[in-house]
């Protein structure tokens, strides 16, 4: 029998599960729909009883715990706290219910921290001991990982680099304060930063001629290598702020590594290039040289799912 632990990846409108042994192969795979379920208690019914269907179609496979990522989740708890894009209202203490409904060793954590401990079991930061890893999405998450371990501090939310403010009084924010990096150093930024620059600025741009709702992160990351210089100062810009949260967070937990991963780490070179260069121009003297920038090492698609299994597998080595 090959020992497997579910990663469960909640997502505001999709869950997805995969059944991934210790060296991070998914054997299986699944998924519920999050907003058909307007109760936790439905939900954790409906996952334990699609885990036992993948357990009865994969005989050979023993499942020995459940890692959860989700939106707003506290590992220190053990639940899910007023998260925006979920419809479970309130603190949800999914992982003792989850327990009770299946009798397996559940952990849950955000999305950000699963991210780190998928680097640390499966990914790149196999044998680094301090790293931070940036997920570049809609919005920033990260994961600061010291001596080893998750950071999660007093409250279980440490470490969330997006909201620390870089701007008094800058961009307003989806958590309700203004000039936090998030609205900056994020897929979303990118956009932000385009279409105020394309308001400013008189040059040519081939932005100019999509709608609003058509300039994507992936659009000027296009457009900028093709040349448009509108796009190339949005993500010149972009890369600075980012290497602004970078050059502040070296500061407090002295990183070997700082791995970017999701949408906006697909922009490869154009994006690394001015982080890296940012990032050494603006860290203090004593830590230059110290750290490195570089890509995640876990496929993007599969990153969730092996991330939340990492919660088990981290206690079992
Ligand atoms: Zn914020």
């Amino acid at each position: 029998m090959k020992e497997v632990v579910a990663g469960v990846d909640i997502g505001g409108t999709n869950t997805v599960i995969g059944f991934v042994d210790a060296e991070g192969v998914i054997h299986a795979g699944g998924n519920l729909s999050t907003p058909d379920y307007a109760l936790a208690d439905d939900f954790v019914i409906a996952l334990d009883a699609k885990l036992k269907e993948m357990m009865a179609e994969n005989s050979g496979l023993k499942l020995i715990g459940i890692g959860i990522g989700a939106p707003n989740a506290n590992f220190n708890k053990g639940t899910i706290e007023l998260a925006p894009n979920l419809r479970w209202k309130g603190i949800i203490p999914l992982v003792r219910m989850t327990e009770e409904a299946t009798g397996l060793r559940t952990r849950i954590t955000n999305d950000a921290n699963a991210a780190a401990l998928g680097e640390m079991i499966f990914g790149a930061a196999k044998g680094v001991k301090d790293f931070i890893i940036l997920t570049l999405g809609t919005g920033l998450g990260s994961g600061f990982v010291v001596d080893g371990e998750v950071v999660y501090g007093h409250t279980g939310f440490a470490g969330e680099l997006g909201h620390m403010i870089v701007v008094e009084g800058g961009r307003v924010c989806g958590c309700g304060r203004r000039g936090c990096l998030e609205t900056y150093a994020s897929a979303t930024g990118l956009v932000r930063t385009a279409l105020s620059l394309l308001s400013d600025r008189r040059d040519d741009s081939t932005l100019r001629e999509l709608r609003g709702s058509e300039i994507t992160s992936r659009r000027i990351a296009e457009a900028a290598a093709a040349g448009d210089l509108i796009a190339q100062k949005a993500l010149d810009q972009t890369a600075r702020m980012i290497a602004l949260g970078i050059a502040n967070s070296v500061i407090f937990s002295s990183p070997e590594v700082i791995y970017l991963f999701g949408g906006l780490a697909n922009a490869g070179e154009a994006l690394f290039g001015p982080v890296r260069k940012y990032a050494d121009e603006l860290v203090q003297p004593v830590f230059r040289g110290t750290f490195r920038v570089e890509p995640s090492g876990l496929p993007e698609v599969q990153a969730a799912v092996l991330g939340a299994s990492a919660l088990i597998w981290k206690e079992m080595k």
